[in-house]
């Protein structure tokens, strides 16, 4: 290496630690185009696990460091923009970063055939082996959330052209996605087939984070998404790279409260085992004919949310609940008054509203990552204007 070649790799290391301000000299042009107005991110106090997990019988896909590392530093700052136009500061889920400007994603070679880390049912086996791999190298472990994508497999079913197979969903804090040749971001907000697949497995990609990093699904209120777009935690997934899409005030106040979102110098240990459920002292829900009006008095202080549902909320039919971050007031002798107006208005494109039984869960969170919901349930038939809702015994359960 010559002094001008040594003057030029330490001028480009030097400009690495500054996560995401620079763009690696090796990256594409389309990375380089994409992330030239990135936003410098607050120094992370914690940093996502990213894992390239494959059987032992088949491989990475091509470029896949760099690939990936471009599509996560893109979504790095699709996070942070957010986190930031919604008043929580130049923060996003922290990488780790090697010298040459990629992201350190750590490849595991599964024990077992690729065929048994299936969509249906491997997601078990690789979680034990990846933490198996964190016992063996804890240095290795940043935080408490994996984000853990697998090579498409090659069938009579799945393809470069169908890529799938593999696990894809969010499972608590670790979360899956997959790889397959044209998962680049030259192809981003094409109109074209790898335009279109490329929004589906990276808006995929960015949704399912979304879950590993606490967030539950939710939609807009009608005057926002009007405005903003899809929420990534709605149906933003199919929207991604595409047309207007955003997360939501309720994202952005549980992604305030997630590890990997913690600044260095103000972050507190993470999800404690002993975390208490709220005490709700006072819970008004009153209806005045053209908005639900819920303020709510609690020990110890919470970032609250509501969240309007229709009846159909089992698991992935919640995708429609609409979302209101509830309004704080500054916390008086350690407990916590919220308050939210939610017009009728803005629950447009829920069903039942004004008729039949109509969900509220009202989503509790806590700096240092517990959460936990509770479920109200009535029925619009008999409620009137000027009527309160009942609220009855609130039942928690951890978790959103
Ligand atoms: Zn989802």
């Amino acid at each position: 290496m010559n002094a001008t070649m040594m003057i030029s790799v330490m001028s480009t290391l030097a400009l690495v630690p500054t996560l995401s301000a620079a763009v690696p000299a090796h990256f594409s042009d389309a990375a380089k185009a994409r992330l030239a107005d990135s936003i410098e991110l607050e120094k992370p106090a914690y940093k996502l696990n990213v894992v390239y997990f494959t059987g032992n019988d088949n491989a990475p896909i091509a470029d896949y460091e760099r690939r990936l590392s471009e599509l996560l530093l893109y979504l790095q700052q699709f996070y942070a923009k957010e986190m930031q136009r919604h008043g929580y500061g130049k923060r996003a889920f922290g990488l780790n970063m090697l010298p040459n400007g990629n992201v350190d994603i750590i490849l595991i070679r599964g024990k077992k055939s690729h065929k048994e880390y299936s969509y249906g049912s491997g997601h078990g086996a690789c979680l034990e082996e990846i933490n198996a791999y964190f016992e063996a190298n804890p240095d290795k472990k940043l935080s408490h959330h994996t984000f853990v994508i697998m090579p498409t497999h090659y069938d009579a079913e799945y393809g470069d052209k169908n890529p799938g197979g593999v696990p894809f969903y969010g499972l608590g804090r670790n979360c899956f996605a997959l790889d397959y040749p044209d998962f680049d971001i030259r192809h981003l907000g094409q109109n074209t087939p790898e335009g279109r697949l490329l929004t589906k497995w990276y808006g995929g990609f960015a949704h399912e984070l979304g879950h590993g990093l606490n967030l539950p699904h939710n939609d807009g209120p009608t005057s926002m998404n009007d405005a903003q777009g899809t929420p990534l935690m709605g149906s933003g997934n199919y929207t991604f790279g595409l047309k207007p899409t955003y997360m939501t005030p309720s994202s952005c106040s549980i992604l305030d409260c997630s590890e990997t979102f913690a600044v260095e110098g103000k972050a507190p240990a993470f999800y404690p085992d002993n975390a208490a459920e709220p005490v709700v002292e006072a819970l008004n829900i009153a209806y005045d004919g053209d908005a639900l009006n819920i303020s709510l008095r609690c020990q110890a202080e919470f970032c609250v949310n509501a969240y309007i549902q229709d009846p159909e909320y089992t698991v992935n039919r919640d995708y429609d609940a609409i979302a209101f971050l509830m309004k704080r007031e500054p916390a008086d002798a350690g407990k916590q008054t919220c308050t939210v107006r939610i017009p009728l208005s803005e629950l447009k494109r829920l069903k039942n509203v004004r008729s039949g039984e109509q969900g509220i869960d009202l989503l509790f969170g806590t700096p240092d990552g517990s959460r936990f919901r509770t479920r109200i349930v009535f029925n619009w038939d008999s409620l009137k204007p000027g009527d309160s809702i009942p609220t009855g015994k609130l039942e928690f359960w951890q978790g959103y």
